[in-house]
């Protein structure tokens, strides 16, 4: 009797002492005291519940980094925004009370504060534009369709579209049809809108020369391509242009009225297709943009 009752309070005692450890390491995790899960430690009577508190102190550790940093991203991205829509707005701005100012009755100059008043308009509202299919992309409200379709009838309209704008720079803007039958598995409606991104850049870029289209296809797949004959980009810019708001020559892109969106949009579209958007590029001979489809 004795016995038993010894051996029952040594197993209650026992009992205590390592339900104050887990408490305490549960406290330590709460407070985000604990550093490393080595620092979890329970004996070897329970190594199932220790391993399994350490997984939950790992994920929850994992989970605190992430949501720090999309805090961070979210805010770098905010204050990208209000930069981008600052610059538009204070030179509209400035025009428009230039012109009340008394430069409304001048006719040297009136017709031309009003058309830089109106580009940087445009500018805004391409920003606008980017802005919204950025966030409806990133969460995760861009639907996909995927059909099959021909790859001909598909490119030759947009490069029609934009004959006109590669002219106005005096560039040849070349599509080569690929073999007549060539189908390719994607969205037509975003694939497009990525297409005209990097055609626009390619146009958008280039001083003198020509924007080229090509198809590549091998077993299981058909790239696109698309090459210019334009500035180029130096290779350390190569991995960030892919990145929202990074421009290789900041001034260079605004004057050709970009939002340092169109890249970070295209990104999206081709990996949204299970694909990865691949760049070459020399400075001072061209770039090349491509990407594969399924067949
Ligand atoms: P932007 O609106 O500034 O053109 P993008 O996201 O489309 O923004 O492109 C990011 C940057 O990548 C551009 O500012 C430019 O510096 C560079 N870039 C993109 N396409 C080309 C190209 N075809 N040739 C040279 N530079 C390019």
């Amino acid at each position: 009797m004795i016995l038993s009752i010894i051996y029952f309070y040594k197993i209650g005692y026992k009992r205590n002492t390592e339900i104050e450890k887990i408490q305490k390491i549960i406290a330590g995790i709460r407070k985000n005291e604990l550093i490393d899960s080595s620092e979890i430690k329970l004996g070897k009577h329970l190594l199932n519940l220790e391993d399994e508190i350490r997984e939950m102190f790992i994920k929850n550790k994992t989970d605190i980094e992430y949501l720090k940093k999309l805090e961070r991203v979210r805010t770098e991205f905010l204050g990208n925004v209000s930069h981008e829509l600052r610059n538009p707005i204070f030179a509209i701005q400035g025009y428009i009370e230039t012109l009340r100012d008394g430069a409304i009755d001048d006719p040297k100059v009136n017709k031309h504060f009003l058309d830089k008043a109106t580009e940087h308009t445009i500018s805004l509202s391409s920003l606008l534009n980017d802005l919204i299919d950025i966030s409806m992309i990133e969460s995760g409200e861009m639907r996909l369709s995927y059909r099959y379709f021909n790859v001909n009838d598909f490119i030759q309209p947009i490069i029609d579209q934009l004959k006109s704008l590669a002219g106005e720079k005096h560039l040849e803007l070349i599509y080569h049809p690929y073999r007549t039958n060539l189908k390719l598995f994607g969205d037509k409606n975003k694939l497009k809108q990525a297409l005209d991104n990097l055609i626009t850049n390619a146009i958008k870029y280039t001083e003198n020369g020509k924007v080229e289209l090509l198809i590549e296809e091998d077993d299981k797949s058909g790239r696109v391509i698309v090459r210019d004959t334009g500035i180029g980009i130096p290779a350390e810019d190569l991995s960030r242009i892919f990145e929202r708001f990074y421009r290789v020559d900041k001034a260079r892109s605004r004057e050709v009225g970009g939002t340092g969106l169109g890249l970070a949009i295209v990104k999206h579209i081709i990996e949204a297709h299970g694909s990865k958007i691949s760049v070459k590029s020399k400075v001072g001979e061209g770039s090349e943009f491509s990407f594969t489809l399924k067949k």
